[in-house]
């Protein structure tokens, strides 16, 4: 594993563990991001919500954060 990868998925799972959203919104510990959020995606990423245990929830949390950056305006540069 990178260095880049590693990070990304220490990044994924402490936003996993927080109260706050990555949009800044509170959050239930344990969900990647609040309701709003998760209502915001499409359904290929809003499965992120359910693979939080397996490899590829870093990177599908990384895809997800950058659409609700990009394409959905929720997360503020
Ligand atoms: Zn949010």
């Amino acid at each position: 594993m990178s260095p880049l990868s590693k990070s990304l998925k220490v990044l994924a799972l402490e936003n996993l563990d927080a109260r706050t959203c990555a949009c800044g919104g509170m959050k239930i510990r344990g969900l990647p991001f609040c309701q709003g959020c998760i209502h915001a995606l499409p359904p290929n990423l809003r499965k992120v919500q359910y693979v939080t245990n397996s490899d590829g929830f870093a990177g599908l949390w990384d895809e997800a954060r950058d659409f609700l950056r990009i394409e959905a305006g929720r997360i503020k540069p």
